[in-house]
């Protein structure tokens, strides 16, 4: 399951308290993801100096990029207060009226995982976010009627992992979309650096180095990372992290020097020795390897994809002569053939 797994990207409780240490406060701390925070700077700059509240923004990507992060940051940027919420949690077009007509003159709302609204839910949204108001029922049968309701001014941060779910007119009512990449390994460097930093952890640059390069291009993974070599070197090494004390850290985890894990290699030898290397289909794989379509959607393959291992086709998913290369494997002739004629 994608929530035991030590190098999931997605929330796991032991990370709440740490997280709020670690989350950078301003747009300057916040690494990585220059076109995005070069954007950011002039959009709030620009409202600040109007006076006006920031246009509604949708920040995509898979989890553990600083999407949560990123809509603080606008918040405190713009000197507001942010109220967070998620799409799951707003279950009736109520709960999302309550919540809009509780908001001040400029606040953000972060709605996490917003392509989890329910259409009556997302409807309450596309007055509130065109014209900043809400239409309520008053009454029932013949008499109700409905009364538009003013609501300050206010802004939107959506989240998703899944773009490509948002209903198209919601997604319409963003002034501003931005997708976070995958961060490099020496943007994860910094990152780690700086959790070292903030947590005390005695470390050698190159023992932070073999923790960003394993933390699969998501900070949320790497700050994890770093509190289990820390826990690692304490017990073995005195408390300093060094490069040899981090590879055995993390080989202990099971995490190879790519990051990919006993989940991924699974889902790297089901498609090679089950299935010559694809193409394979997302159910197919999921039944074959035991996990959820969703998780290998979200999280494995974003991964598996910017690492070239894999490639998604018309006819599903295929390995390439790289990933066969790391796992050490022969890439059967057929294959081959297969992928040049598919044209990868
Ligand atoms: P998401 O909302 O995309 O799942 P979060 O915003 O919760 O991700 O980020 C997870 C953690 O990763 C945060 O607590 C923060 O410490 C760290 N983080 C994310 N992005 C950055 C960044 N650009 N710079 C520094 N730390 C970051």
């Amino acid at each position: 399951m994608e929530d035991e797994r030590f190098v999931a990207s997605g929330f796991q409780t032991e990370d709440s308290a740490v997280e709020q240490t670690l989350r950078p406060r301003t747009l300057k701390e916040y690494v990585g993801q220059q076109s995005v925070k070069d954007s950011l700077n002039i959009y709030i700059q620009a409202a600040l100096s109007r006076h006006d509240s920031l246009d509604h923004m949708l920040l995509y990507g898979p989890p553990g990029l600083g999407k949560t992060t990123l809509a603080c940051i606008v918040a405190s940027e713009m000197g507001q207060s942010i109220r967070v919420t998620s799409g799951p949690a707003i279950e009736r077009p109520g709960d999302l009226a309550s919540i809009l007509s509780n908001l001040n003159s400029g606040d953000v709302l972060f709605i996490d995982e917003i392509h989890r609204l329910s259409r009556q839910v997302e409807e309450v949204l596309y007055p509130a976010m065109e014209d900043y108001a809400i239409d309520i029922m008053i009454g029932k049968g013949p008499t109700a009627r409905s009364i538009r309701v003013d609501l300050p001014r206010f802004t939107l941060v959506g989240a998703t992992t899944r773009a490509g779910q948002l209903s198209a007119p919601l997604r319409d009512r963003f002034g501003m979309l931005f997708r976070l990449e995958m961060y490099s390994p020496e943007d994860l460097c910094k990152i780690v650096q700086r959790s070292a930093g903030i947590l005390g952890v005695d470390a050698d640059p190159d023992g932070l180095l073999e923790i960003a390069r394993r933390s699969r291009g998501t900070p949320r993974i790497a700050n994890r990372m770093l509190k289990r070599v820390r826990d690692y070197a304490q017990v073995r090494a005195g408390g300093h992290i060094s490069r040899e004390i981090a590879r055995e850290a993390l080989s202990l985890l099971e995490v190879d020097e790519l990051g990919l894990d006993r989940v991924d290699r699974n889902v790297l030898n089901c498609m090679m020795d089950k299935f010559g290397g694809g193409p394979v289909g997302l159910d197919t794989l999921a039944a074959t390897t035991g996990e959820d379509a969703v998780t290998i959607e979200d999280v494995y393959e974003p991964y598996l994809m910017q690492l070239g291992f894999l490639q998604r086709t018309p006819r599903g998913r295929v390995c390439t002569p790289l990933a066969w290369a790391h796992m050490k494997k022969q890439m059967p002739a057929g294959a081959a053939e297969e992928q040049v004629r598919m044209d990868i």
